[in-house]
């Protein structure tokens, strides 16, 4: 998919993963990719390794937005509806809220329906797509 990542650091569009961060002292994993202490209180390191995080993951609460989100969700302008999801990611348990893909309604969501992340246009303006992770229903893609 052509275009530029609407928010850098975030995400891998090649290999469309999140990426995370993982803490050399205790291997806590963290998105957004953490920075300054470890958040284990238990732990006092701060160094962490950057690491794509699972593909996959399964739901564990969703909304709509009906209303125009905060950054990074630029929305299309004018807004179109659409539905966030929060996936717990497979291997490392986090939770990441994302959109989730165009032409998927609440409806269509139900806690623990298997998740993937993708690559999808977050918007476009006159320099081109801007790009952003979303979550599409395993199911759907089959
Ligand atoms: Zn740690």
């Amino acid at each position: 998919m052509d275009g530029v990542q609407a928010v850098e650091g975030f995400f891998d569009p090649e290999t469309q993963s999140l990426i995370g961060s993982k803490c050399q002292g205790c291997g806590t994993y963290a998105f957004p990719a953490k920075s300054g202490l470890c958040g284990n209180p238990r732990c006092m390191s701060d160094q962490f390794d950057l690491v794509p995080l699972s593909r996959r993951g399964t739901v564990w609460s969703y909304t709509s937005a009906s209303y125009q989100p905060p950054p990074p969700y630029v929305a299309a302008d004018p807004f179109v509806p659409f539905s966030i999801a929060a996936v717990e990611l497979e291997a490392e348990g986090l939770v990441v809220l994302g959109q989730v893909v165009a032409g998927v309604a609440n409806a269509d969501l139900k806690v623990g329906m298997e998740m993937e992340v993708v690559t999808d246009v977050l918007y476009s303006d006159d320099e081109g797509n801007k790009l952003v992770w979303k979550f599409r229903p395993v199911e759907v893609a089959k």
